[in-house]
């Protein structure tokens, strides 16, 4: 069982007033808080061993280099890669997919060849692939989703054909909080030779990946919707396909050697990071990791299914109250409107009682559109929350109520 209070201690950020009350943050699925050990690690970095890496033989050079790459071992052993050099450092799911899309896409895909996403991606599993479509004339296709927001298994199936060449899925909906059956979809798509990209933004923090398992070719997260620094992620890719796939962007640390006649490139990772990378947040970005690790993911991940659940139950008893998003498999973000009241209103009244909840399309506007709204009002829990925080959330939602109907 996880100590809660005491796992609060670990986010300074907790004890913030706001508006006179004390801070409810349940915009998690936006960006989750740092715990100390994050915090500290920045500021350890920054005190003792600034200095940039790889290039440098003197000591503090030494000491940030074998930090940075330490923090590239600990991302391979959580996501169970089974070469370090699978893991290249991002600064975040957007810059990963947009690496896969520019650098394989470009490459690999031709007209009429088709990409297969799906009605519930974030804009940043969508844009870059329109971009690709529009450049290559290739096909985007959308696998459809029923009205609890699940995808439609059935329809995806009769999408794959010869034609498929690539799928890029969302592993867990940031609007809706679904958990998606990425195994099944990546399965279904080896099977008729397509490649696949799981954006696993919503998923690091409250599931286990390993993608051994998962047999996905490429995994992209944001390493600050996981306890760590923000600008930092990281792309896994099988090391075949990495290898085979030209640079993204050019500049140093990518090169072996250049002349004017032609440039050598790098060996796996440092040929995909290109420039002086992020390095004080890819080095705190170990501290994010062992500190979920140490709490235990399947302890977290039982602790927010019970605020899932508790939370699910209290809105549910508001009058008026509508839930967006009711798969089966969800992780602990819970998506709502309020009949005859915009998302924004509540937002906005909500913060004056110190409650902090995402409202809008949550960057998907086509998910949005299918389900028929503008948009909704998320709370999204993460491990440190309460649930005298949900009762509170309840109260205020009331209140809501109370000065806008
Ligand atoms: C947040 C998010 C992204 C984008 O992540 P960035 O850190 O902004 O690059 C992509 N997909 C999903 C599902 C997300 O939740």
């Amino acid at each position: 069982m996880l100590d809660i209070q005491k796992i609060r201690l670990d986010f300074p950020i907790l004890n913030e007033v706001i508006n006179g009350k004390p801070l409810v943050y349940f915009d998690n699925a936006a960006t989750t808080q740092k715990p100390l050990p994050v915090l500290n690690a920045l500021a350890r970095y920054y005190e003792h061993y600034n200095a940039n890496i790889h290039r440098g033989i003197h000591h503090l050079a030494e000491k940030a280099t074998s930090a940075f790459e330490a923090s590239r071992h600990k991302i391979q052993t959580f996501m169970n890669a089974r070469h370090v050099e699978e893991i290249i450092f991002t600064y975040g799911t957007t810059d990963g997919i947009n690496l896969v899309s520019q650098s394989y896409g470009r490459t690999f895909l031709k007209e009429g060849d088709e990409i297969i996403i799906s009605t519930m991606e974030h804009h940043s599993n969508i844009v870059p692939w329109q971009m690709l479509c529009e450049e290559k004339g290739c096909v985007l296709r959308v696998i459809p989703i029923n009205d609890a927001g699940e995808l439609l298994m059935d329809e995806y199936e009769k999408m794959l054909s010869e034609k498929t060449k690539f799928v890029s899925v969302v592993h867990v909906s940031n609007a809706l909080g679904t958990i998606n059956p990425v195994a099944e979809i990546i399965e279904k798509a080896h099977a008729v030779g397509a490649k696949v990209l799981v954006d696993g933004a919503q998923a690091t923090s409250h599931i286990d990946i390993d993608v051994q398992a998962l047999d996905c070719d490429f995994y992209v997260f944001s390493l600050h919707k996981l306890y760590g620094p923000t600008g930092m992620g990281a792309l896994y890719g099988k090391k075949d396909i990495l290898n085979a796939m030209p640079p993204y962007r050019g500049g140093g640390e990518m090169i072996k050697e250049v002349t004017f006649a032609k440039t050598i490139y790098n060996d796996l990772p440092y040929k995909f990071e290109a420039g002086t990378p992020n390095i004080a947040d890819v080095v705190a970005a170990y501290n994010a990791v062992e500190y979920v690790e140490t709490l235990g993911k399947k302890q977290i991940a039982d602790y927010e299914h019970e605020l899932l659940v508790y939370g699910t139950e209290a809105l549910q008893s508001i009058e008026g109250l509508k839930l967006v998003g009711t798969a089966k498999e969800k992780v602990s973000v819970i998506s709502f409107i309020l009949e005859g009241i915009h998302p924004q209103d509540v937002g906005v009244i909500l913060d004056q009682q110190g409650i902090a909840v995402r409202t809008g399309h949550h960057c998907t506007q086509p998910l949005m559109q299918r389900l028929g709204i503008p948009g909704t009002s998320r709370a999204s829990f993460a491990v440190y929350n309460t649930k005298e925080e949900i009762d509170k959330l309840v109260v205020g939602l009331e209140r809501v109520k109370k000065m806008l109907s």
